[in-house]
């Protein structure tokens, strides 16, 4: 604004100035031009010169000879013929330089100019014309004035735009505080809502995303810790109630005794299966892996069938492997081990006496395939999506009686998951379930 209230003006006066120059000028040099043939000046000789020449639109015009006296003025009253005059254009002009000024000041323009009178290249006077402007400087103050209505007139749109986006600004900003202090202090359901298209919002809708997978991750984490204090604390229930009744029952019997020991041992086992399988997803969760390496996996597939043939064969279930070598994968190999000693524990533990399991291992394509079946009765269908999870089971019953702990499954999608593969479960049509792994297949040095 202050630009728009200096430029313009300064430009339109500089206009004024040339062009005042350009006509004062060629006044001047009308004049000089009327006295060129007389070789000396007086009063009478200019006059009469000038009277042909006189130029009405000049507020003043004067005629000097060589030492400044005055010959000629146009000024009525107070004129000044007969003195000396020394404007400083004059004394320029007598000097034998065309002098020009002009000025701007209270509402006037001013400008003089004074040329030399010659003869034979002598200066024998010289002409001084002024002129006072007053209606150019009434434009230039219109100017002025308007410019000054439209910079109040912008000023007063920019204060009250300036306003309302900053009060629209600072009430979004005061929502989405709002947001982040409750979603801080642990309401997780509270969403900033902007509507709108604007950065704010777009930036509101990134936090009420982030808020929903916090709060995802919270109701799981809520739930993970109170399934897990369930978990526990039913085998030291037991623990406790088995060890009470050893306390309180007077002439127990040696061999109930032992039978409460017994099962006393079988809570505690239980107790450490659930905290070993605890410390195994932790170990994933922080995402604290052992370094990978490239592990062929059919001698640990071969390792885990020679464990397991023993209670699958205690169990009478039948329990059969087809496997090829050069399935390498990167990874560990105790990793390896625990996954297929999940899925194929769960296909024993699951199936029915006289029942079978294979377990199949081969390459397709740049993958590695591990199929785990059985002839059980199957998951059902609306639980398939569901067994991954921490601690879920079909039938709890079933499952805690045959040792399960509900985290065997979630261990086995995490750990693959981690080194890029992925797991899925089906169920076959002939009955029973097929648990699929595949790994992207690593290539051996003896390959690359
Ligand atoms: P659990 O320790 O109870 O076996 P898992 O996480 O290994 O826990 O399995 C979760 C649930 O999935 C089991 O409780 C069981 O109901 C079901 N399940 C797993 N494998 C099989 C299978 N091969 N056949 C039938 N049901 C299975």
């Amino acid at each position: 604004m202050l630009l728009l209230n200096t430029y313009p003006l300064l430009v339109s006066e500089d206009l004024v100035f040339r062009s005042k120059k350009t006509t004062l000028e060629s006044s001047v040099s009308v004049m000089v031009y009327s006295l060129s043939g007389l070789d000396q000046l007086n009063e009478e000789n200019v006059a009469a010169a000038l009277a042909v020449a006189e130029e009405s639109a000049l507020s003043r015009v004067l005629v000097t000879d060589s030492t400044g006296k005055v010959l000629y003025d146009t000024r009525e009253t107070g004129g000044a013929v007969g003195e000396y005059c020394l404007y400083t254009e004059l004394v320029q002009a007598l000097l034998g330089n065309d002098a020009y000024a002009c000025s701007y000041r209270r509402g006037a323009f001013r400008s003089r100019a004074a040329w030399p009178v010659l003869y034979q290249n002598q200066i024998i006077g010289a002409v001084y014309a002024y002129e006072y402007d007053t209606e150019q400087a009434a434009l230039l103050e219109g100017l002025q004035g308007n410019l000054l209505r439209l910079s109040a007139v912008i000023g007063v749109v920019v204060l009250v735009l300036s306003l309302v986006l900053s009060r629209a600004l600072t009430r979004k900003i005061g929502l989405l505080q709002n947001a982040i202090r409750q979603v801080r202090e642990g309401a997780y359901s509270h969403r900033a809502n902007l509507p709108g298209q604007d950065e704010m919002a777009q930036i509101a809708r990134e936090f009420d995303s982030l808020t929903d997978r916090l709060q995802t991750t919270e109701t799981a984490r809520r739930r993970f810790v109170s399934d897990a204090s369930h978990e526990l604390k039913t085998p030291l229930a037991a623990i406790r109630l088995l060890s009470d009744s050893i306390l309180q029952t007077d002439n127990i019997d040696p061999e109930t005794t032992r039978e409460f020991v017994s099962d006393i041992g079988r809570e505690a086992e239980r107790l450490s299966r659930i905290t070993e399988d605890l410390l195994r997803l932790t170990r994933l969760d922080s995402g604290v892996m052992g370094q990978p390496e490239i592990v062929d996996v059919l001698p640990v597939l071969e390792q885990v069938m020679r464990m397991m043939d023993l209670v699958a064969r205690e169990k009478g279930v039948e329990l059969t492997y087809d496997a090829i070598g050069g399935c390498l994968v990167l990874a560990a190999k105790d990793e390896i081990h625990q996954v297929i000693y999940n899925l194929t524990d769960n296909a024993v533990k699951y199936s029915a006496v006289g029942g079978s399991v294979q377990v199949s291992l081969r390459r397709a394509g740049e993958e590695v395939v591990l199929a785990v079946a059985d002839n059980g009765a199957g998951i059902p269908e609306e639980d398939l999506p569901r067994v991954f999870e921490r601690f879920y089971r079909v039938d709890k019953a079933r499952s805690r009686a045959a040792g399960g702990t509900g985290l065997g499954l979630s261990i086995v999608r995490d750990t693959v998951e981690k080194r890029n593969g992925t797991v899925e479960v089906r169920n076959r049509p002939e009955g029973g379930a097929v648990f699929t792994i595949r790994w992207p297949l690593a290539r051996g040095e003896e390959e690359s």
